[in-house]
């Protein structure tokens, strides 16, 4: 069974070869480019070249697909023996931005951590994809099923990468991503919809306020339109994962001068969703709450801009054998049923194509900082819990 494969199989995974790994992907750098075209520092193309060249030495058979110029999404396949279901280990392989972050690429292990750009968002977790499949090779571990491992580009920004994946059709059954969850079990997290709301009325001199329409005032319309509105949505019925919804102005901007009456404002707003509710839902909400504020004002003109940001959130069944294949492993190695949580930001999960399920080593309150890092155990441990699902879910 499962259970004697994978105690020959856990033992030949070389943590200090995963950890020199990681190591390596960290070195490149691979900050998201934004808007910017690929270049120095915003190496996706080069750490999908290094990703595809250990998948090839491992035995893969590895394709890479361009999503922009420069910006190739990689696939390496361990094929099974009969073919019959696939399951995609996936990462993205961008990292956040290093502004005020000297060290992010002076790589250091200390204390059984190590620290730089991208360690656990998510080069760990790449790291720990790679050592499974080595240690499958190293003892020469057939699987019935197809396994993917799948390097994403742009999960920072824009989520290029995983969208051009579930376009593409169904490639695997069941995916699991690696982002930092401390290995927790993640069906679900919220998703996000950032907009700009504007109001817009007429210049005028200070002096003569009555001949203009000010778009401040009209602002502070939509603003106490919004004033009841996370009561609201935490008097809702909750998801059981993921809780309420949220709300919150974030930006203002307005006015040029302080003796002109302002003809335009702008106000950025953040709503995190829930399963079940889209880009459509929120802006519905948005328009009601702002036309019920400004009734009887024939001088109240507004728009809601497209979204500055769009993600969307993920929800999958607790019981699809994904979920349940780690949560198992768990049980093996730990001796414990985590149970599921939802994870707190948002991923390229979604976008697959097929069920996904977050679960990785390091965790969110490093992503993102200036003091980055990745525990070392948990990335040997998240090798031996992607290899229990792998054995379960393919052997
Ligand atoms: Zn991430």
């Amino acid at each position: 069974m499962a259970g004697d494969r994978f105690e020959d199989v856990q033992k030949a995974i070389d943590r200090e070869w995963m950890f020199r790994s990681l190591r390596e992907m960290i070195l490149i750098r691979s900050e998201n480019p934004f808007d910017d075209a690929p270049a120095e520092g915003y190496r996706e193309t080069e750490m999908a070249g290094y990703l595809a060249g250990q998948l090839s030495t491992l035995g893969l058979e590895v394709e890479t697909r361009e999503v922009r110029p420069g910006r190739p999404n990689v696939f390496g396949r361990l094929k099974g023996k009969q073919g019959r279901s696939a399951l995609m280990l996936a990462g993205h392989m961008d990292t956040a931005r290093t502004t005020g972050y000297p060290e992010a690429y002076d790589v250091k292990e200390t204390n059984g951590r190590m620290y730089g750009r991208g360690a656990c968002d998510m080069k760990a977790a790449l790291a720990a994809y790679l050592g499974v499949v080595r240690a499958l090779r190293d003892t020469g571990m057939r699987l019935n099923g197809d396994l993917i491992v799948c390097g994403i580009v742009d999960e920072e920004y824009q989520m290029l990468g995983s969208k051009a994946i579930g376009q593409a059709g169904r490639m695997a059954d069941q995916g699991i991503i690696g982002e930092p969850t401390h290995l927790n079990v993640c069906p679900a997290n919220k998703g996000r919809v950032s907009t700009k709301i504007i109001t817009r009325g007429r210049a005028a001199h200070s002096s003569v306020p009555e001949k203009g329409i000010n778009a401040i005032d009209q602002m502070a319309k939509v603003i106490r339109a919004f004033g009841d509105y996370n009561r609201e949505l935490l008097g809702r019925t909750p998801h059981p994962l993921c809780g309420h919804g949220r709300f919150t102005p974030g930006v203002i901007h307005g006015g040029v001068q302080v003796n002109m009456v302002p003809d335009v404002c702008e106000l950025e707003v953040d709503r995190r969703t829930l399963p079940g509710e889209s880009r459509e839902s929120v802006y519905a909400e948005f328009h009601e709450r702002i036309r019920r504020a400004a009734e009887g004002d024939p001088d109240f003109v507004y728009e809601i801009t497209a979204p500055t940001w769009l993600i969307a959130p993920n929800d999958i069944s607790p019981e699809e054998p994904v979920v349940t294949a780690l949560r198992a492993a768990h049980q093996r190695i730990f001796g414990k049923d985590p149970g599921v949580e939802a994870f707190v930001a948002g991923s390229d999960a979604p976008y697959m194509g097929f069920p996904t399920v977050i679960c990785g080593p390091g965790g969110i309150a490093q992503a993102h900082t200036t003091c980055e890092f990745v525990d070392l155990q948990e990335v040997a441990d998240a090798a031996r819990l992607y290899l229990h699902a792998v054995l379960q879910l393919l052997g």
